[in-house]
């Protein structure tokens, strides 16, 4: 029998484990669950669902998960296989450039940007994730020319005081806190942009917050975010052998909070509402305060880098309409349909989406 507080030192066994974890359990209750990807030396990518809801033991596989939740070593020339096979799965949107141009030809382009991981580096400490302003710039040139918004798991405040551009849109807290901009550049009609579908747990978020505050403060490293309609504990800096007794912490506090759920980011573990609503729910709110709908003529386009951004993409696909952009160097299971490395791809992208709308100068057009 499993023990589910076993802490595996060795990665590919750990990940092997976990796979067998999440293929051994089968959820006897509804519940909501989140896809884990793992990778395993010889197949990937294998995607299993490892259970969210609070109190179901399996720690294993919550540790396991929280292990590969942030794959950063593969280096072998069977991972550079599995590389070339994915990259051609899921091209460089850099490299599919002037497609993606055809494709938007006569369409309105809209512009969709998780912040963590795609516009800033992931950093050790969350409350330093700063944006280049050469970033910032790329962001703002194009937020002139398309509708532009960032949807994060961040608090909204907390992802506006990092990006600072006045005129976008902001979807924080995975999209339950949406707010328009002042001047609805893009917008039709005069009403305020503003969705907040989780209201009535704030009261509750505060309380579970501070719980989680205190239930957490001696395990060295272990920080917790309030963002407001999510509450993210971060494990970055926290050792490996304490993250299964910090799951199970963290999974204590939930048992009194049946309304509330736990799904897993890049080495986070977020505390949120059972509400169905994600990032993908966001880009269908946004595209409908835009007026777009049930228009043939657009073309969102979504970059993000992390699972919850799969929601998006998800939405993308059904919509059949624009493209999903996962910003990853290494293979993951995705519905995006392009790929960029990291950050600086994704500015190079954005300044060449700009780049496409600027007039060519004169001295530049042909005679
Ligand atoms: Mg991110």
């Amino acid at each position: 029998m499993t023990n589910p507080n076993a802490v595996v030192s060795d990665t590919q066994s750990a990940i092997a484990m976990a796979i067998t974890a999440a293929v051994n359990y089968s959820p006897s209750v509804p519940t909501s669950p989140c896809n884990i990807t793992l990778f395993s030396r010889n197949k990937f990518p294998i995607t299993k669902i490892i259970e969210t809801a609070p109190g179901m033991g399996k720690n294993i596989a919550w540790v396991d998960a929280m292990r590969a939740s942030s794959p950063t070593r593969r280096s072998s020339s069977e991972d550079n296989e599995d590389n070339k096979v994915w990259i051609m799965k899921h091209p460089s949107a850099l490299g599919m450039f002037e497609e993606i141009m055809n494709a938007a030809k006569t369409k309105q382009v809209v512009i969709f940007l998780d912040y963590d991981g795609t516009l800033s580096p992931i950093v050790q400490n969350p409350d330093q994730a700063y944006m280049d302003p050469e970033m910032r710039k790329a962001v703002k040139n194009v937020a002139k020319y398309f509708p532009t918004a960032i949807v994060s798991g961040r608090r909204r405040a907390k992802v506006y005081n990092f990006v600072k551009l006045p005129e976008l849109y902001y979807a924080g807290s995975h999209g339950m806190d949406i707010k328009g901009p002042s001047s609805r550049k893009h917008q039709e009609g005069s009403k305020n942009v503003v969705c907040q579908p989780a209201k009535e747990f704030l009261p509750m978020m505060s309380e579970v917050y501070k719980i989680l505050m205190e239930k957490t403060n001696n395990i060295a490293g272990a920080n917790v975010e309030n963002n407001k309609f999510c509450l993210s504990v971060h494990y970055r800096c926290v050792e490996e052998q304490s993250w299964s007794e910090l799951a199970d912490r963290v999974k204590s506090v939930l048992k009194d909070y049946p309304k509330l759920k736990l799904t897993q980011g890049r080495m986070v573990l977020e505390i949120r509402p059972t509400i169905k609503w994600d990032k993908g729910n966001a880009i269908e709110f946004l595209m409908e305060s835009l007026g777009y709908a049930t228009s043939d003529d657009v073309l969102p386009i979504y970059i993000g880098d992390d699972r919850t951004d799969e929601d998006a993409f998800r939405v993308l696909r059904k919509r059949g309409q624009g493209f999903g952009i996962l910003v990853s160097k290494l293979p993951k299971e995705t519905s995006a349909i392009y790929t960029l490395q990291e950050p600086l791809e994704v500015m190079h992208f954005l300044q060449r989406l700009v780049a496409s709308k600027r007039p060519i100068p004169q001295s530049h057009q042909q005679v």
